[in-house]
């Protein structure tokens, strides 16, 4: 999978990229990540990347300028590849389980441009010129579109096939199913009084599985009944998954 970020703090992103499952996924090749500062794309000697709003009002905007010079240097570098341009930004589709697998299926394919905003957000003509689709991770707002990017490759790389080292586990995960997830406990038996639950020391594999079910399902009951009410709208008998079938650029 391939992903370009452009960004006015590429540092940001080093240790996140250099750091457990998405470091490792970029090590063994599975994912790449390109990493564009947007200051390179600017033409006068401050490197600015706003400016005031027109009409007033407090803040700055980021400039059209440089950010459609910064993604359509990022489209010719990939050559035949036309990839996918995302904006963060709290107006955009609110990212799910469905659209982490829809983007990463397009990360897979043509690859992904995110492009990370800051300030009052980016000038409207950016938009209409070289974003395909916005997306927000949630109905709040950040400072930047870093973190949010962050949260998106995160996501995105559990996707790929080998980089969580026991498949199951992403199969398990909250929402996969339209599920949340069911308990998990570890050593030692017995914490503040609580032991765990028999049915996980019997070693009686069918009965641990079943009784993951019904804790998942309880677990989504209690938690997110939401769920479960979706899942009903979708129709009885089918399952969750019934429709899914530059220069100082910085390279990791
Ligand atoms: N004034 C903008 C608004 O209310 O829609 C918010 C601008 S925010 C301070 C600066 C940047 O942070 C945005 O351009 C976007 O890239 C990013 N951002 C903030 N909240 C976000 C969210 N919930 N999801 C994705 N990106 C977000």
């Amino acid at each position: 999978m391939r992903v370009d970020v452009i960004t006015i703090f590429p540092a940001l992103f080093a240790p996140f990229l250099a750091t457990s499952l998405v470091g490792r996924a970029i090590e063994r090749g599975l994912l790449a990540v390109g990493l564009h500062d947007l200051r390179d794309h600017t033409e006068d000697r401050h490197r600015s990347v706003d400016d005031e709003p027109y009409g007033g009002g407090g803040g700055m905007v980021m400039a059209a300028p440089a950010w459609i010079k910064a993604v359509r240097a990022v489209e010719q570098a990939a050559g035949e590849r036309r990839p996918w341009r995302v904006l963060l930004s709290p107006q955009g589709r609110r990212l799910d389980e469905a659209g982490v697998r829809e983007l990463a299926a397009r990360g897979g394919e043509d690859g992904l441009v995110l492009l990370c905003g800051r300030y009052e957000g980016i000038d409207e003509r950016v938009l209409e010129t070289v974003v395909d689709e916005e997306i927000s991770i949630g109905d709040y707002v950040v400072s930047g579109g870093e973190l949010p990017a962050m949260v998106l490759i995160e996501a995105l790389s559990r996707q790929i096939p080998g980089v969580v080292g026991f498949a199951g586990s992403v199969e398990q995960d909250s929402f996969r199913r339209g599920l949340l997830d069911h308990p998990h406990y570890t050593r030692p038996p017995v914490v503040e009084g609580l032991a765990v639950p028999d049915v996980l020391l019997s070693g009686d594999h069918a009965a641990i599985e079943r009784w993951r079910e019904e804790q998942a399902l309880a677990a989504t009951r209690t938690k997110r009944p939401d769920l479960l009410a979706g899942e009903a709208e979708r129709g009885a008998g089918r399952g969750p998954d019934a429709d899914r079938d530059t220069d100082r650029d910085t390279e990791f």
